[in-house]
């Protein structure tokens, strides 16, 4: 069998990776049709099929006044990746890009970001088109893409 996340030729591995500074708080997962890794699209498209964010129910208050947006930025744990590659060969030609010039799942944080289109919102249930991720991949955070809350950028640098 293949070993999917074995590292590729040319692929360079962090020996020594540091611990984790930060915990983090899933909200929810998502549903996706796609089964398996290999079943996802690269990046999500606005005609894509509707998937669902469950939110735990704990969190359905912090959902009110979603629905006046049509779109919203999404920030999920891409679970399966492997964090240890410096650098990656996404078409296994041995060719070489650093992660951080790439928008692999393989990173030392796997946060993956979609902007997708709300469809409907049910309790804590919230439909929309535009993942690319696994079924089941924990759900990190939802924003407004355009927020009246947002602060304005200053007239001037340093005023
Ligand atoms: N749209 C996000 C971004 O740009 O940050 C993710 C892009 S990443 C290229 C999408 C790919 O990650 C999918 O095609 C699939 O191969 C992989 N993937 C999806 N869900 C995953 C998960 N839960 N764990 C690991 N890899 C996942």
């Amino acid at each position: 069998m293949i070993d999917r996340d074995a590292p590729r030729a040319g692929e360079r591995v962090l020996q020594d990776m540091p611990g984790t500074e930060a915990g983090l708080v899933f909200i929810g997962h998502i549903e996706t049709p796609f089964a398996s890794r290999d079943d996802c699209p690269r990046q999500g498209r606005a005609d894509g099929p509707v998937c669902t964010l469950v939110l735990d129910p704990r969190f359905a208050p912090a959902l009110d006044g979603i629905d006046r947006f049509e779109q919203l930025e999404l920030l999920y744990w891409l679970h399966e990746a492997r964090r240890d590659l410096l650098s990656q060969s996404p078409r296994s030609d041995g060719r070489t890009r650093g992660t951080f010039s790439l928008r692999s799942p393989v990173r030392p944080n796997p946060i993956g970001t979609s902007i997708v289109t709300l469809v409907a919102r049910d309790a804590h249930r919230v439909t929309v088109r535009g993942l690319d991720c696994l079924n089941g991949t924990p759900l990190l955070d939802i924003k407004p893409l355009r927020c009246a809350y947002s602060p304005l950028a200053p007239a001037k640098p340093g005023v």
